[in-house]
């Protein structure tokens, strides 16, 4: 048995009897001249969006898939919140609500979207703004302003929801999607 093996029971009793201190456990009033500890910011990419707004993911968190973006996407992902900052001033100031932002490559096929999906490159967002108004209406204000994008698509499944793409090519598609129709030009409902 090693020379210092009987001392560590006594030092463990100490500790527990330190852990039970009365005033030890008694919540620690902040000093007056400390502030209160805050919460952490959360990062902003751009006024009213943070990353974790345009990165969070049930079927990641669900299936363990890191969504967390790199550096290339990252900076496309400060240019897609800046587009949503216009299209929030356009549909005004109301907040928006987005479904999906940022998917990476494993996240991508669990949903099933294709490999060069704008989404994976940090380029799209699924969007709906309820104060606004109905999503086919969003998508005829997006499309009537001059608002920059390469695909703005009407999705329509058990839900309706808007996508916006900021590729560079910036082709100013409009669209509208079902599952059963597939891709039309022009907004309409399915
Ligand atoms: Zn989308």
């Amino acid at each position: 048995m090693p020379a210092g093996q009987p001392k560590v029971v006594p030092m463990i009793c100490d500790w527990i009897k330190d852990l039970l201190n009365p005033e030890k456990l008694a919540p620690q009033k902040p000093a007056t001249d400390q502030p209160t500890s805050q919460p952490e910011e959360p990062m902003r990419l751009s006024k009213h969006f943070t990353l974790a707004e345009l990165t969070r993911s049930a079927t990641a968190n669900a299936n363990g898939i890191d969504n967390s973006p790199g550096v290339r996407h990252l900076a496309n992902l400060h240019h897609l919140a800046e587009t949503l900052e216009h299209v929030r001033a356009l549909l005004g100031n109301n907040p928006i609500i987005v479904s999906s932002g940022y998917r990476s490559p494993d996240l991508n096929r669990l949903v099933g979207g294709s490999d060069t999906s704008s989404h994976s490159q940090g380029l799209a967002a699924d969007f709906t703004c309820p104060r606004f108004g109905p999503v086919i209406e969003i998508c005829e204000a997006i499309r009537d302003s001059n608002i920059q994008f390469d695909q703005l698509i009407y999705e329509q499944g058990s839900t309706e929801w808007v996508h916006l793409g900021i590729d560079p090519r910036m082709r100013r598609q409009v669209m509208s999607w079902s599952r059963k129709a597939g891709y039309v030009t022009g907004l309409r409902k399915l």
